[in-house]
């Protein structure tokens, strides 16, 4: 943590504030309703959430299976999967923060079926969900989305995170992200959203600013065994949390947003399910570069304290600020 530095001046690049409300349907769009993808394939006229097969996979069945071998040090193995488009709404203009608490309990069922068809796939070693939002993190498209790698290998912060959870759970016989939770509410100073089993906080050990984790409070492997009340109390704070960002500075507000889940074939003792949000932005216009310390030596510098970051979080509760001059 390096608060001090907050105010240092700046002249370097700016993020636009989106301005213009997209039009609810847009013809050139891949993802709205009767819409034809580049593949030639055309979107039935949805009318909830959509799951479909990416047609530019990242990983597909068709990668090369035999390798070349490398010279020595190196070594290589296939990466193979399946990668999947999950549309939130037909609705081209809304974002994940604009859908009612119906829609985002539904996208968790559909995450949750999902979870359940593709972790049962002998070759699947990991799910990955994630939602990049926002053109600062690449996304021109406005269409509320996230994509599905379910692949061979397990992605490496979830390595990282089941090792250390694993060591926790030997060391005392705890679940590690329990007592974070339990830590996180000890302090208090942090926590933005709480219903009955669902909880959201800044980390203590928060890299971005205005990083967010969402989370149960019961410990799930995955999102696959959260019952009905579960996930309605998830929706609950996981939207709270998406209005928040977006009242934060009345934008829409970038985020990398991804689902830790425990690996689909391991013993998942000691890891507990949990969403994670990494915003690129520390002010309306400001990106958090990634520069010296994080790619040059690998360790974050945070230039803000977690606990004012949360402050401001906390004060951007609901309702949506689009709900009184956006369409209904
Ligand atoms: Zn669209
Ligand atoms: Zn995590």
């Amino acid at each position: 943590m390096a608060a001090h530095r907050q105010s240092r001046p700046w002249s370097g690049g700016e993020v636009a504030a989106r301005e213009v409300r997209p039009p609810q349907y847009d013809p050139q769009c891949y993802l709205c309703p009767g819409n034809t993808r580049i593949s030639g394939r055309s979107n039935p006229a949805y009318t909830g959430t959509y799951v479909f097969d990416n047609d530019h996979p990242c990983v597909g069945p068709d990668a090369p299976a035999h390798l070349a071998a490398p010279p020595w040090p190196y070594r290589n193995a296939p990466a193979t999967g399946i990668a999947r488009v999950v549309c939130y709404s037909p609705r081209h203009d809304v974002t994940l923060a604009e859908l009612d608490v119906e829609g985002v309990d539904a996208l968790l069922a559909t995450w949750q079926e999902q979870m359940r068809e593709l972790s049962a796939r002998p070759e699947v070693a990991y799910v990955l969900i994630f939602e990049n939002k926002g053109e600062a993190v690449g996304v021109s498209n406005p269409h509320p989305h996230c994509q599905i790698y379910a692949t061979n290998f397990v992605f490496k912060y979830i390595e990282t995170e089941f090792r250390a959870g694993e060591r926790h759970h030997h060391e005392t016989g705890r679940v590690l992200f329990e007592d974070v939770i339990a830590a996180e509410r000890q302090d208090g100073r942090r926590i933005l959203s709480e219903q009955a089993s669902a909880i959201a906080f800044v980390p203590y050990f928060a890299r971005y600013a205005y990083e967010v984790y969402v989370a149960p409070t019961r410990v799930h492997a995955t999102l696959a065994s959260l019952d009905a009340p579960e996930r309605r109390d998830l929706a609950t704070v996981l939207r709270d949390t998406v209005i928040r960002f977006d009242n934060l500075w009345k934008m829409p507000f970038p985020y990398v947003m991804a689902l830790h889940q425990a690996p689909v074939r391991d013993d998942a003792r000691g890891f507990h399910f949990h969403i994670e949000f990494h915003p690129p932005l520390r002010r309306p216009n400001l990106l958090k570069y990634l520069a010296g310390p994080e790619i040059g030596g690998g360790n974050f510098l945070s230039d803000t304290s977690p606990e004012e970051k949360a402050a401001e979080l906390q004060a951007a509760g609901g309702p949506h600020y689009l709900t009184e001059t956006g369409p209904a």
